[in-house]
């Protein structure tokens, strides 16, 4: 009751003002609930890649991933990369708009609360090399993680893998060239002692840099490895 009357006078005196449309909104987080209902997401991806699913209906694996899967088992995308929301990652990323990263983790928290997905042992964000944080500011992945990690009170893993070459940004590269950009980035700095592990990043668009982090993670002998993003590019090429 009391705690009720507090957050409405918090919410009167603070409101949550959508980070798309300027209105204000009654989900606790600065986006309101039209916004959120009009970001896309695909149901029917993918379950290992998530990239969309081309052929017949009730299957759960794309072709290329029954070929030759990647070395993550499942990857839960809350959104598909398209507008409005590359406009918000975009912000996060490039403007400084760190608040934005909360946000998101909480529209990507709504969404995989009806996924019914296992939890992990606990989260890795994709680690940036320390230049990047220090022309960013942040680590935008970690600051995705961070509330994710407080909600399912798991484990987050920071500091454990580094960064340890400074590549050319991803979206600047075709999508052969960032295989070849990623390759031997990370270095483990302390040892991983959970078996069960999420790769929090903010987009995923070929994969190239989580199956990366995920090649490496295994060769640490972690067993199961699980993408979590914000947002899924539909295609390798974008
Ligand atoms: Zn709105
Ligand atoms: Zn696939």
């Amino acid at each position: 009751m009391v705690y009720n009357w507090l957050i409405n006078t918090h919410n009167y005196l603070y409101p949550y003002i959508c980070s798309l449309c300027g209105s204000t909104s009654d989900l606790q987080i600065d986006l309101c609930k039209d916004c959120l209902d009009d970001l896309v997401c695909d149901n029917s991806a993918c379950i290992r890649c998530g990239l969309p699913l081309t052929g017949q209906s009730g299957q759960s694996f794309c072709g290329q991933c029954l070929r030759k899967p990647p070395q993550y088992h499942g990857t839960f995308a809350a959104f598909t990369y398209s507008t409005p929301l590359t406009g918000l990652i975009t912000q996060l990323k490039f403007n400084g708009k760190i608040q934005l990263a909360r946000v998101l983790a909480e529209a990507w928290l709504q969404r995989f609360a009806h996924a019914g997905i296992p939890l992990p042992d606990a989260i890795l964000p994709v680690p940036l090399h320390r230049r990047r944080i220090w022309s960013r500011g942040y680590n935008q992945a970690l600051e995705i993680a961070r509330p994710i990690a407080r909600h399912f009170n798991l484990p987050l893993l920071s500091g454990y893998v580094l960064r340890t070459r400074h590549t050319a940004a991803q979206s600047t590269l075709l999508s052969r060239q960032r295989k070849a950009n990623v390759r031997g980035c990370f270095k483990i700095a302390r040892r991983l002692p959970f078996q069960r592990i999420a790769i929090v990043d903010d987009v995923v668009t070929t994969g190239s840099t989580v199956q990366e982090l995920a090649r490496m993670l295994v060769s640490e002998g972690v067993r199961e490895i699980y993408v979590w993003c914000i947002a899924r590019a539909m295609s390798r090429q974008d």
